[in-house]
Formats: C-alpha cells, sequence, structure tokens
C-alpha cells in the first residue's frame, strides 16, 4: 500500500512540482471518485497481425516482427521494458501522494537527440517482459498504492499491451490506465487501446518541420501528433477528477521548452489552445536537460527569460487549465534509474 512521503518527491515544482497556470478548475467534469472503465472490446489475437506487417507508428516500417525483423524502434516481437516503480514526478493530477504505477518501455519511435531516456529510446536497454508477467507487473503496482497505470513509451508494443491490460483487468485492476507518449503515433494503432485506456499524456513537441526533422528524424511530426490528439481525446474526452484531485480520464498533453525554441513553443501552444480550448490540460515543461553528444543551443538549458515568455504567452492566451514547472526541474538527477526495477 502507498506510504504517504515515500520515494523521492523533493522535485521542486511550484506546488509540489507543477502549479496550475489559472484558476483551471475541476470544470464540469468533476465528479465524486471513479465509477469504473468503460467497457472494453472483446479480447482478440490482434499481435500477430500488427506485428507481422508492422505500421504501429507513423515510421510504418513494414517490417515482420514475428520473424526478428526490426524496424526504426528496433523492437521485435517481445515486449521489452526498462522499470516498473511507482513514481513521484508526474503534474500532481497524476501522481498524487502516492505516485503514478510508471512502466517504462524500451525502444521509441523518435529517438530525440535530447532525448533524457537515452538508455531506454536509443541505446536499448531493457528486458523482455512476459504475456504473463506484464499483467502481474500492473496488478502489483495497483496493490503498492498506485494512482493509476502510466504507460510509458509503449507505442512499439500496443497490441501486447492491450492483452495485459484484458487480462490484468479480468484479475482485478480496477485503476484509471494512462498512456504516456511521445505524441509520434497512429490513430489507427490507438484504437487498439479504446475502453482500456482512460487518460492519454502524449507530448506536441515541435510545430517546424525542419526543428522535428533536425531532433527527431521526423518531419512530418506535427501534423502526425495532431491526428494522434485527436483520436486521444475522441476515446477519453474532457477531464475528469476524483474528489480528491486525481485524474481519472482525459488528456494531459506536455510541451516541453527547448533552449532557443520559444517560438516554436508558441506556435505549439496556440495550436492546442485553439483546438481544445480548457478542454484538455496543458503542462508546459521546463525540465530539458542537455545530455552528452548534443551541440548549438541543445547543449546548454532552457534560461528562466526563455521559459517565463512561453508561460506569459500561454497565460495571454487564456490556458487556465495547465501546469508549469519550476527551474529546478531540470536536473540528470531526476532521470530514473533503468535497472530493471520491479520487472
Ligand atoms: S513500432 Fe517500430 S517497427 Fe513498428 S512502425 Fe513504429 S518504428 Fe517501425
Amino acid at each position: 500500500m502507498c506510504r504517504k512521503g515515500t520515494g523521492r518527491s523533493s522535485r521542486t515544482w511550484r506546488c509540489a512540482t507543477f502549479v496550475m497556470l489559472g484558476s483551471g478548475g475541476t470544470g464540469p467534469g468533476q465528479k465524486d471518485g471513479y465509477d469504473g472503465m468503460i467497457q472494453a472490446p472483446d479480447r482478440s489475437k490482434e499481435s500477430e497481425k500488427w506485428l507481422s506487417d508492422c505500421q504501429l507508428c507513423p515510421r510504418a516500417c513494414h517490417v515482420d516482427r514475428m520473424r526478428g525483423e526490426r524496424g526504426f524502434c528496433g523492437e521485435g516481437a517481445r515486449v521489452r521494458c526498462a522499470r516498473a516503480a511507482l513514481h513521484l514526478w508526474e503534474e500532481p493530477v497524476l501522481s498524487g501522494t502516492c505516485g503514478s504505477g510508471a512502466v517504462f518501455f524500451s525502444g521509441c519511435g523518435l529517438k530525440c537527440v535530447f532525448c533524457q531516456n537515452a538508455q531506454i529510446s536509443l541505446e536499448g536497454a531493457g528486458w523482455e517482459v512476459s504475456p504473463e508477467r506484464l499483467p502481474e507487473i500492473f496488478l502489483e503496482l495497483q496493490e503498492r498504492g498506485a494512482h493509476n497505470i502510466d504507460l510509458i513509451t509503449g507505442a512499439s508494443f500496443l497490441p501486447q499491451i492491450r492483452e495485459a491490460l484484458l487480462a490484468a483487468r479480468d484479475r482485478g485492476l480496477t485503476l484509471p490506465v494512462a498512456y504516456n507518449s511521445g505524441g509520434y503515433e497512429s490513430p489507427e494503432a490507438l484504437r487498439l487501446l479504446e475502453g482500456l485506456v482512460q487518460i492519454y499524456l502524449p507530448d506536441v513537441k515541435y510545430f517546424s518541420p525542419e526543428l522535428s526533422a533536425g531532433c527527431s528524424h521526423a518531419p512530418d511530426y506535427f501534423e502526425r501528433a495532431m491526428a494522434a490528439l485527436e483520436e486521444m481525446f475522441r476515446q477519453v474526452g474532457e477531464p475528469v477528477l476524483s474528489k480528491e484531485g486525481i485524474l481519472q480520464r482525459g488528456m494531459v498533453v506536455r510541451h516541453l521548452v527547448l533552449p532557443g525554441q520559444t517560438k516554436d513553443s508558441k506556435k505549439v501552444l496556440r495550436s492546442l489552445y485553439e483546438t481544445y480550448g480548457d478542454r484538455i490540460y496543458i503542462s508546459i515543461l521546463n525540465q530539458y536537460t542537455p545530455m552528452p553528444g548534443v551541440t548549438g543551443d541543445l547543449a546548454r538549458r532552457v534560461t528562466q527569460d526563455e521559459y517565463d515568455r512561453v508561460v506569459t504567452f500561454a497565460r495571454r492566451l487564456g490556458i487556465s487549465r495547465g501546469f508549469v514547472q519550476e527551474e529546478t526541474s531540470a536536473d540528470e538527477a531526476f532521470i530514473p534509474a533503468f535497472d530493471g526495477t520491479g520487472l
């Protein structure tokens, strides 16, 4: 069970890491408690079909992962993870007092040059997790008091995750499930999660095709991410909070401010607000940490002035359902250990 105050909660946000950007409010979606998951479609054998001609993300590599071929993400037919543990560093509507039940999946379809989880996204760290073990991991996190199951960068394993969620639900999983994503997702593949995921946590990282091509090898990033968000929002709708203020359903869209890219950040925020208004949470991240090997502006941190300019812009736009972070959030010490914990 959750023991309040355990774990590394020292990451200082304004108001326990994040602070509401505006009055925010819980809005019309607030209700007293969570009344159970919405209905999931029937169980099916989707995995082999998807993996034998992989188009699980917009890379559409068309490789046969069942026969050992590998695409851009480098992942095969078996699920690989790097860590499963309570995680206290998400937004307060997710981490609450006990933490989210974070499961870090290996591989990535973006491979951002500045990735703070480079061990798993770029360097291939991870351990195979069997179809029997993955639902057990979810249930163990529930037993430890997690507020939700937080599936981090699982796009390469969507069909297997679906099977694991169905199995875990059969065995008593009742927590909301959050799908935590870099935003570069296929709407068709996301439909596998319909009814099984209640919370979406996508990034929208870039507006400019040049920037997304240079940082993530994906000139089509923005249009792909916005199409993915449309599907995510269709599935989960507006935020619903428990009476304790923990998100039960809805979407939190994250944007990491990059050094030297405040204009791009403003375009991202404007597009999000014009599309969704305050029907989603927007979280403006100030945790960019330069990793070894990056060059140019990416080799430095975001200045407080840069971050403040983006936040001021967001306020002027009218965004009120959002979160901002403190400067001290940018620190390598906050990168979790990808050491197989909890697998
Ligand atoms: S999940 Fe991996 S193999 Fe499949 S399309 Fe995406 S990058 Fe390619």
